[in-house]
């Protein structure tokens, strides 16, 4: 099954991404994940990326986001499905998607902006199994990854003025993609503000169901 993931910053999309794509065993596609390793190598596509735009919350051109999706699901990995996580995030890279593959269900984890931003205050991410541990899911040790015990990090685009200017992205791109995949009727919501199971077990749900 192919599957998008759409919902503003800190709605839960990524760490519900990683869990549903490792129960079904299918690859998990995250455009921010892979912007920030590429940053941590010191790739200069990476870096370039990082000092241009997402780490001051600008969108990364949909011609550079669009080529690496398009080569990284090509990839045999991706033959039985994936998740995307993360893109599209605009209608261009939406419509670009569209002439790639088939999706066969976007769904929608929908938050409001007041528990986004609660959420964000306490939010740090393994960069090394890009588990992410914030209120709802403290680490055992604090400060430190439960899986591989590494130092756990604050994303640098993860303060309040970086947070902002991403909300107000998203809010603007947002209705296009909703209608574009409304009409093709495979849209579905999913509400991200119960626990973090109560949302697992929702969208499972969902896919099942399709
Ligand atoms: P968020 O928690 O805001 O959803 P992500 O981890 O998905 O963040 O992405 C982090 C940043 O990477 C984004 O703010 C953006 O700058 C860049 N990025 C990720 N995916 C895309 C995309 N599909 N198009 C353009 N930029 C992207
Ligand atoms: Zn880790």
């Amino acid at each position: 099954m192919k599957v998008v993931f759409l919902g503003p910053p800190g709605t839960g999309k990524g760490t519900q991404a990683k869990s549903i794509s490792e129960i079904l065993n299918i690859p998990n596609i995250s455009t921010g994940n892979i912007f920030r390793q590429l940053a941590e190598e010191n790739n200069p596509l990476g870096i370039e990326a990082r000092d241009k735009y997402w780490g001051k919350g600008c969108l990364v051109p949909d011609n550079i986001v669009t080529d690496l999706v398009k080569e990284r699901i090509q990839n045999p990995d991706c033959k039985s499905g994936f998740i995307l996580d993360g893109f599209p995030r605009t209608l261009a890279q939406a419509k670009s998607l569209d002439k790639i593959t088939k999706i066969d269900l976007v769904i929608f984890i929908c938050s409001y902006e007041k528990e986004i931003i609660r959420r964000f205050e306490n939010r740090l991410q393994c960069n090394n199994c890009n588990i992410v541990y914030g209120l709802e899911k403290e680490p055992r040790k604090s400060g430190y990854c439960d899986e591989c015990h590494k130092k756990l990090v604050k994303r640098q685009d993860d303060n309040p003025e970086v947070l902002k200017q991403r909300l107000k992205i998203f809010y603007k791109n947002i209705n296009p993609i909703v209608k574009f995949y409304e009409e093709k009727g495979i849209l579905v919501e999913v509400n991200g503000e119960q626990e973090i199971e109560k949302v697992k077990e929702e969208i499972l749900g969902k896919m099942q169901s399709k």
